[in-house]
């Protein structure tokens, strides 16, 4: 089984952080939607065969300024050209100032089964700061909403490490996420992307990141109380309630194949040795146009051999609670860490970043997960 992920690179203003590829000045979203079909026709005369689709994500961008019809049209022409009689999970991004009551009764009745809310905080002051374009009420107001739309699978992202955010908003932010009962959270340290508008507002000191230690103290705060409010940390930025796991997330960790649709987005497939990514050009117009003219839109292409994906397997799965499985590791990308990596596994348990490796399960502690790199660093090979 597969994913599909769809990017919708439009947004109504830019976030001061985001480093995502996105135009805020498209007039018509026509020319896209006729791109977009006209490369999952393409793809899927490739690849519609080969293997059912489980998951579909439509992210961004910002999905939510497309109108309601145009979701119905991605996912009806999904189904044309893929096999997606048993999908199991259609992910939407909506961004909390964009939603109505009829518009999420829409994505209800297209499909969607499950929402990703852009929150980032409950507060104005945090919100300005970075320059998104919702307010706190609609914050909390869009959840209240899908709930009572009969979204009860969403999920919610929320961003710490803010520049001058008291702690208190962090812990409220969460508190406030665990007071409205949502079951999924994703939970982001801020990051400074070169080419935004922060990183600038930083060069010009105008604006002091936050230290490093302080970062891990508000993460290891996010740890424990989300587990105490009985989340599941089942990956580094990803808490859920019981059965409210991301499945098309999980995929990306389990090595499942996928395919990307949009500018910018990605693909893997792993059919056999070689196994290949690749990346579509980074730029609305010219992705449109070498659709129109019937060509690939895709710039970059890789070929992974077994190497390779054997330490991407360690690289996503050690970020995961489920743990790195050595003797999956072995049997299937032929990498013994047993052999080649012993003694810093006992150093990562001496120093308890890892648990006592049990069943060839190599599991972060919360101390490790403050220093998932240092840990990955030291298992990856070659
Ligand atoms: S809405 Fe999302 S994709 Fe758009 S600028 Fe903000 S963070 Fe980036």
């Amino acid at each position: 089984m597969a994913g599909i992920y769809i990017h919708v690179p439009f947004c109504s203003q830019r976030c001061s952080y985001c480093d995502f590829y996105f135009v805020t000045t498209a007039k018509s979203y026509a020319p896209y939607m006729r791109a977009l079909q006209q490369e999952i026709a393409f793809l899927g005369h490739t690849y519609g065969s080969r293997e059912k689709i489980d998951t579909i994500y439509i992210g961004g961008g910002t999905p939510s300024l497309l109108h309601g019809d145009d979701v119905t049209l991605i996912l009806a022409s999904l189904a044309e050209h893929f096999d997606t009689s048993e999908v199991t999970e259609i992910t939407f991004e909506l961004n909390p100032e964009d939603y109505s009551d009829e518009y999420l009764r829409y994505l209800k009745h297209a499909g969607v089964t499950r929402l990703s809310i852009g929150v980032q905080s409950f507060f104005d002051s945090d919100l300005q700061f970075m320059n998104r374009s919702h307010r706190s009420q609609e914050s909390e107001a869009v959840i209240i909403a899908a709930r009572q739309c009969g979204f009860d699978n969403f999920s919610v992202d929320l961003i710490f490490g803010l520049p001058d955010q008291p702690t208190e908003y962090w812990a409220a932010n969460l508190e406030k996420a665990v007071e409205l009962g949502v079951p999924h959270l994703s939970t982001y340290g801020l990051t400074i992307e070169e080419k935004t508008p922060l990183h600038k507002q930083i060069q010009l000191g105008k604006v002091v990141p936050v230290r490093d230690d302080e970062a891990a103290e508000l993460y290891r705060f996010t740890m424990t109380y989300l587990q105490n409010a009985g989340y599941d940390h089942y990956e580094t930025s990803s808490f859920s309630l019981p059965s409210y796991r991301s499945r098309h997330n999980q995929g990306y960790w389990h090595h499942r194949n996928y395919l990307g649709f949009g500018p910018s987005s990605h693909s893997f497939w792993w059919a056999g040795l070689p196994a290949r990514r690749w990346a579509n050009v980074r730029n609305l117009k010219r992705w449109q146009a070498l659709l129109e003219g019937r060509h690939s839109p895709v710039e970059l292409r890789e070929k992974l051999d077994l190497e390779t994906l054997g330490n991407e397997y360690i690289m996503l799965r050690i970020r995961t609670s489920e743990g790195l499985d050595l003797a999956e590791l072995e049997h299937t990308y032929g990498l013994s860490l047993y052999d080649e990596r012993i003694v810093e596994l006992a150093w990562l348990e001496s120093e308890g970043l890892i648990r006592p490796i049990r069943n060839d399960l190599v599991q972060l502690t919360d101390d490790g997960k403050l220093l998932t790199d240092m840990v990955t660093s030291k298992l990856v090979t070659g």
